[in-house]
């Protein structure tokens, strides 16, 4: 049984994060989504929200878990018994971004390898920040997102 952990604070979650997540599925036999909760950064959806989300986007998925932490990344990985981690490269300046953190993360355990999945040509462009801004702006994200992200933001209107 092989499983696979893809962190990120996928805040929100987008269509360019759940490609990803099904592209995993096709290497793994398992995919633990790991959200990650940061008290340093500021978040536009709470860590139960992110969670909500995604769970409600994979709930048909038996081969989907979603865990949360808020320490180290691969320490929880490890504990979730996932032999790599996934991340998503969409231009040049991933690369750099991910190039620093997979240092850290080997510093941290070797033995925890990541692999690099493209970002398709369809949703290269995409963001949790595009989504935030474009939302921002009342335009229509229904195509980039997920069902669960537009109903959360409704919830947030009403709230
Ligand atoms: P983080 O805060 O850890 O960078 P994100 O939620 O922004 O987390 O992204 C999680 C992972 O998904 C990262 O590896 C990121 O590069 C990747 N990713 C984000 N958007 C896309 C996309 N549209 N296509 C492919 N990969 C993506």
């Amino acid at each position: 049984m092989k499983r696979c952990c893809y962190p990120g604070s996928f805040d929100p979650f987008t269509n360019g994060h759940e490609e990803i997540v099904k592209r995993a599925l096709k290497l793994f036999d398992e995919v633990v989504i790991l959200v990650a909760d940061n008290s340093n950064k500021k978040y536009t959806f709470s860590l139960d929200e992110r969670v909500e989300i995604i769970k409600e986007t994979f709930k048909n998925y038996k081969n989907v878990i979603v865990e949360s932490t808020d320490g180290l990344v691969v320490k929880k990985a490890k504990e979730l018994n996932c032999t790599c981690l996934v991340r998503g490269l969409r231009a040049i300046s991933d690369y750099e971004y991910e190039f620093s953190v997979n240092a850290t993360n080997t510093f941290i355990d070797k033995d925890i390898d990541t692999i690099y999945l493209m970002a398709s040509k369809e949703y290269s462009f995409l963001s949790s920040s595009t989504i935030k801004e474009l939302h921002k702006y009342n335009q229509d994200i229904s195509s980039l997102v997920p069902e669960a992200v537009l109903k959360m933001y409704k919830k947030h209107i009403k709230n």
